[in-house]
């Protein structure tokens, strides 16, 4: 497989680059075996009669052939290539067989710097099978309705009430207990399963937000996490709008966290939904911040209401001064920018005290409460 890095040109350049870089391979492999072009930028090329080594050779000097830079209409271009190697028989028994393993061997090339070369090895199947098993439990989990919401509240500090919660999603699995998010999430990213999971969140979080509020509790913010998924496609619009008018929650209670990170991995765009959320009425936090590296001069064009200071700041507090500089500007920064601020992970008394002198009345964290389930909420919401 091979992939075009500066790609600026049209489509009969295209083809002139695929012909140029098929030639460089059947140049060198067809003295040993048979090539075919199989889709678009993939090529299979069946050594016979060669053992491991030498086929590594040969497939290493074709790799060099094929990276060599490219000169068409005076623009130097450079592709990828990525190798993967299977053998006959110990890797499989039929052609098919034989080119998945070639294939998965291939997308371990790409995910060890997607320019390589890797052998195929038993370790593969076994790997891949697991995820492709725990992909069809998700899958399952979906359909059957195997998550629960815990809720963790957010404190202010001044007057020792509950002001908002943040929802965290938690998998039961039937025979396993309780699966925390960290051990599905990105398998559902991957996967896609996070559309179904994250608009099962919203409507869950808005629902419960709304009974809250029913039953004669103060109204508190609820705050849902958005994945890197949910957040650029196209309907996320329509799904939160859903979410709030089926709930019959104001959209001014519900607030989404982004995360930094994701945020400035396409910045304009990120700041267009953005904008396009906000007139829905909704709050939006930007959570983990402080590990993004977001410029001061993007955080401004932000819509935002919230900023939510990475755990990992606050976690070394009161050891690391780094940590406690990093944290109190952040405070700061937010604060002239007439934003809230809260920390997350605040786990002692002593975290607490050093975020309050530094100006930080929103706290979430162990110290007051860990994440738990919907009756439990309402006990500390009543208290
Ligand atoms: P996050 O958004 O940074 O959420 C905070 C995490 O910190 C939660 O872990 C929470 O239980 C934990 N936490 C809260 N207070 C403390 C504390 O004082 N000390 C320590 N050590 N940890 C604390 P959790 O529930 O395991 O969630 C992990 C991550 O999974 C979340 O990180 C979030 O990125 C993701 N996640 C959770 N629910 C959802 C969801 O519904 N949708 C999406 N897309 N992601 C979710
Ligand atoms: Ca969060
Ligand atoms: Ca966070
Ligand atoms: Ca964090």
């Amino acid at each position: 497989n091979f992939k075009l890095v500066n790609d600026s040109l049209g489509h009969s350049a295209g083809d002139q680059l695929l012909k140029i870089v098929a030639d460089r391979i059947y140049g060198l492999a067809s003295d040993h075996g048979s090539i075919a072009r199989i889709g678009g930028d993939e090529f299979v090329i069946i050594l016979e009669d060669m053992d491991v080594e030498s086929s590594l050779a040969l497939l290493s000097l074709i790799r060099e052939a094929v990276v060599r830079p490219i000169a068409l209409d005076e623009i130097e271009l450079r592709v990828t290539c990525s190798i993967g190697i299977a053998s006959y028989p110990s890797h499989g028994k039929s052609a098919g067989d034989l080119l998945a393993s070639a294939d998965m061997a291939m997308y371990r090339a790409k995910e060890l710097g997607r320019d390589g070369i890797a052998l195929f090895t038993s370790e593969m199947t076994a790997a891949v099978r697991k995820k492709l098993s725990r992909t069809d439990e998700l899958r399952q989990a979906v359909l059957r309705d195997e998550f629960v919401l815990h809720y963790q509240p957010q404190v202010d500090v001044q007057t020792g009430r509950i002001i908002a919660a943040e929802a965290l999603v938690r998998w039961q699995r039937p025979g396993e207990g309780l699966v925390y998010p960290g051990d599905f999430i990105a398998l559902a990213e991957e996967t896609g399963l996070i559309m179904p999971i994250g608009q099962w969140v919203l409507k869950t979080a808005c629902r419960q937000a709304r009974a809250w509020q029913d039953q004669g509790l103060r109204p508190i913010r609820i705050s849902v996490n958005v994945s890197a998924r949910q957040f650029q496609e196209e309907r996320l619009i329509e799904t939160v709008a859903d979410a709030l008018h089926e709930a019959g929650l104001d959209p001014s209670w519900l607030e989404l966290e982004i995360t930094e990170s994701l945020i400035m991995k396409d910045l304009s765009g990120s700041i267009a939904r953005m904008h396009e959320l906000q007139k829905l009425g909704v709050k939006l936090a930007v959570d983990d911040f402080g590990t993004g590296y977001s410029s001061l001069s993007a955080l401004k064009r932000f819509p935002l209401s919230r900023l939510k200071v990475d755990r990992s700041f606050i976690a070394d507090i009161p050891h690391d001064a780094d940590d406690m500089a990093i944290t109190s500007a952040i405070i700061s920064l937010a604060q002239k920018m007439g934003l809230e601020v809260v920390a997350e992970g605040v786990e002692t008394e002593e975290q607490a005290r050093f975020l309050i002198e530094s100006g930080c009345n929103q706290i979430q964290g162990y110290l007051y409460s860990r994440p738990v389930e919907e009756e439990r909420f309402s006990r500390l919401l009543e208290g």
